[in-house]
């Protein structure tokens, strides 16, 4: 049965970016794998598969309800890191199950403790430390008191790590706040230590800290969207991929991107017809053809993820050729015009993002007509769209 759009996840692509993130942190710091957000939309129990395949063991999520699923995919070898949510009465399943989590408050700390006492098992924590993003994270007049009970109750814990999350390492805007973020970062972990609290990982870095602040690398990093294949933003493109670029449009050779998208999202064309000129088209009266034009309707809508704020605006490929939706993006279609690829019928392959032929249509081009980042486009990929990996 043809669902009405796939996506297809390269593992070539994924061991390519793997391969370059290795080389810019080092190789003996610790690759997490950020995987939060059905793994940016390419969906958990496709993705870690595929990325212990190239070497990956370390998974970082958001909430208890993700580490779940991850631990049912995931081999026995791999660790898995919970950033956010875990409720209280979810701190058994972590602790049994040898899932770290981030600490942030008392009342967590507190529950972890009573928790690994009745377990008799050490909870592996990371205490989450607030260096200026605001949102969640032990405030520096809290420490003593974390440290003092910390220490009192080390028989119920691991010192898994102490962390801290910056506020848009991927702006030049933010330099002054991030470099604060990571002074006081450093002063306090400085501060843990002297308490004689050692953590095993010292970890900090998203994407864009590990490409524009090498210094933030550490024991550990958390990588989500740079292993998807794609820049945090297009400023971090640029400031990391400047020199190849002038060097590529000066010995004329094509520029290849060190990262490579992972993801296509493809359909196939249903129905194609010719309408007279002066109709409207769709809904409404959002299009009025100009000329005699030849349409093709795609299964793919606003309830698949294709946004309706792509009406009139969004590519395609069909026969590798761009080609303009038309009309009102709906629930579940589009009409493309067609008119300029005479040869497009019923059935023909419809790229939504990804490479046809020549050409290629990017999350990131698709995202600037829409304005939407990348991550947010990736992540309202819905679920239940069928994944397929591919070599
Ligand atoms: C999402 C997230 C990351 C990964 O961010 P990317 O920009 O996708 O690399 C790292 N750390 C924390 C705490 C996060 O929430």
């Amino acid at each position: 049965m043809f669902e009405s759009s796939y996506l297809e996840i390269s593992k070539t692509a994924l061991k390519n970016n793997l391969k370059y993130l290795r080389g810019r942190i080092g190789k003996d710091v610790v690759f997490s794998s950020v995987i939060k957000g059905n793994a940016y939309g390419h969906g958990i129990e496709h993705f870690l598969p595929i990325a212990e395949q190239c070497g990956v063991n370390h998974f970082s999520v958001f909430s208890a309800h993700e580490a779940l699923r991850a631990s049912r995919c995931k081999s026995k070898g791999s660790d898995i890191m919970i950033m956010g949510v875990i409720e209280n009465d979810e701190l058994e399943w972590a602790i049994r199950h040898n899932v770290s989590f981030f600490v942030f408050e008392m009342d967590r700390l507190k529950a972890t403790v009573k928790t690994a006492r009745k377990l008799k098992k050490k909870a592996r924590i990371h205490l989450h430390l607030e260096t200026g993003f605001h949102r969640m994270g032990f405030e520096s007049e809290q420490l003593q008191e974390v440290a003092n009970y910390v220490k009192k109750n080390q028989k119920y814990l691991e010192y898994e790590g102490i962390s801290t999350h910056y506020a848009g390492a991927e702006g030049v805007e933010n330099y002054l706040r991030v470099k604060t973020q990571i002074e006081r970062y450093n002063e306090r972990v400085n501060w843990f230590e002297n308490e004689g609290i050692s953590p095993k990982y010292r970890h900090t870095a998203c994407s864009a800290a590990v490409l524009n602040y090498p210094e933030t690398i550490m024991d550990m990093v958390r990588v989500g969207i740079a292993q998807y294949g794609f820049w945090p933003n297009q400023e971090t493109f640029m400031k990391n991929m400047k020199n190849e670029l002038i060097e590529s449009v000066q010995n004329k050779t094509q520029f290849d991107d060190p990262l490579k998208r992972i993801l296509s999202w493809k359909s196939k064309v249903m129905n194609v017809k010719e309408v007279d000129a002066g109709e409207f088209v769709g809904y409404g009266t959002s299009y009025l053809t100009t000329r005699k034009e030849k349409l093709a309707a795609v299964p793919i809508g606003y309830a698949h993820g294709f946004s309706r704020s792509l009406s009139n605006i969004g590519k395609v490929l069909i026969r590798g050729k761009r080609a303009r939706v038309v009309g009102f993006v709906n629930m579940n279609a589009i009409m493309i015009d067609v008119t300029d690829i005479p040869h497009a019928r019923k059935g023909d392959e419809v790229v939504l993002i990804g490479n046809q032929k020549k050409d290629s249509i990017s999350v990131a081009s698709f995202s600037e007509l829409s304005n939407h980042l990348n991550y947010e486009l990736l992540t309202r990929l819905p679920s239940n769209i069928p994944r397929i990996v591919v070599e």
